[in-house]
């Protein structure tokens, strides 16, 4: 069983074309593909490779590089950025069978959009399916209007990897980046509290339990969900009244038309997927005993500066971890959610 590295970016083939031919995509520059960084996105196929088989990685989940999103401009933009995009991530998983799976980017901004470029990405191009922001120009993910999104999400079986971007500077569209942009805090802060939103959303908004089969991926180990999920439990009310066996109280009265819960949010830990991208093994540990050692799988951010670096040896290396959970992390968990 291959070792599957889940959270990977690539810049697509025919944009780095363009932008060193002629400076700019579609109108994009070489921010949006993260090009100025050295060492980075510009990387050719075959470093990837060699550095891929250096760090013990058969194979990586590959994206668009998140400065892709687009989804602030206008819808026919955004779909011709997105369909471009995932057929040169197609030719680079079909030019590379063995060592590539690959994930769409959508323009979520269209719901109608992204489920048809969702459904030609899986059932025509092969991928797997799609990374997406945390929110789509400041609206959450428990808005009805991307209810029917999820649906044929679950349906297609497409694994949707949820992680900030846009505008091609990591954690700039976070919520810390409004509150305090020095130190990188909105990357070093702003893409852990977004994941944990994304998950409270999904939640409390009753996506889960629309979508029971809904394949989350949940980057950079989810975040502080992990961490915080008791406060998630207290304020629904799984402290209070007479949970598991009747309706939860919550201490705070929620407006009629909002969600209510039938079960605590820290069961549904579980119905998710993270990387393990916590950069300390204390931490991974008590993610896996929150969330289930079938739940978490290797994720390295690659060639981002935000690179785990030597990630297998790293997870090898742990004491907090089994050998037994290693290999799960390593292999047969990413092997399963991708259906290879
Ligand atoms: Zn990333």
């Amino acid at each position: 069983m291959q070792v599957i590295d889940t959270h990977a970016h690539v810049a697509p083939r025919r944009y780095k074309e363009a932008i060193a031919s002629n400076g700019a995509w579609h109108g994009l520059d070489y921010v949006v593909g993260e090009l100025h960084r050295p060492d980075g996105f510009n990387k050719e196929l075959e470093v990837r490779l060699a550095e891929m088989d250096e760090a013990g990685i058969d194979r990586q989940l590959v994206t668009p590089s998140v400065g892709f999103y687009q989804y602030d401009k206008d819808v026919d933009f955004a779909v011709t950025v997105a369909r471009e995009c995932n057929e040169d991530i197609a030719e680079m998983v079909d030019d590379n069978p063995d060592r590539f799976s690959g994930l769409a980017t959508l323009p979520m901004q269209d719901v109608n959009e992204a489920i048809s470029e969702l459904t030609r990405a899986v059932t025509e191009l092969g991928l797997k399916g799609a990374i997406i922001n945390d929110h789509v120009n400041g609206r959450t993910y428990d808005e009805p209007e991307f209810l029917p999104f999820f649906k044929a999400a679950e349906s297609l079986g497409a694994v949707l990897e949820f992680h900030q971007g846009g505008g091609g500077v990591s954690g700039i569209g976070t919520v810390v980046g409004p509150r305090i942009h020095r130190y990188s805090l909105p990357n070093g802060i702003g893409n852990l509290a977004d994941r944990t939103i994304t998950f409270a959303a999904l939640v409390f908004g009753g996506v889960m339990d629309a979508c029971p089969d809904l394949k989350v991926l949940l980057a950079h180990g989810g975040g502080y969900t992990a961490y915080g999920i008791g406060r998630l439990d207290k304020i629904a009310g799984a402290f209070e009244g007479s949970y598991p066996d009747g309706p939860l109280t919550a201490p705070f009265v929620q407006p009629d038309e909002q969600y209510k819960l039938t079960r605590a949010p820290s069961t549904y830990l579980g119905q998710f997927n993270y990387d393990c991208i916590t950069y300390d093994g204390d931490a991974l540990r008590f993610l896996i005993d929150r969330v289930g050692v079938d739940r978490v799988m290797l994720g390295t951010d690659y060639p981002a500066p935000m690179l785990l670096i030597d990630s297998v040896n790293w997870i090898n290396g742990l004491a907090q971890l089994t050998e037994d959970e290693k290999q799960a992390i390593l292999r047969g968990n990413p092997s399963t959610l991708l259906g290879l």
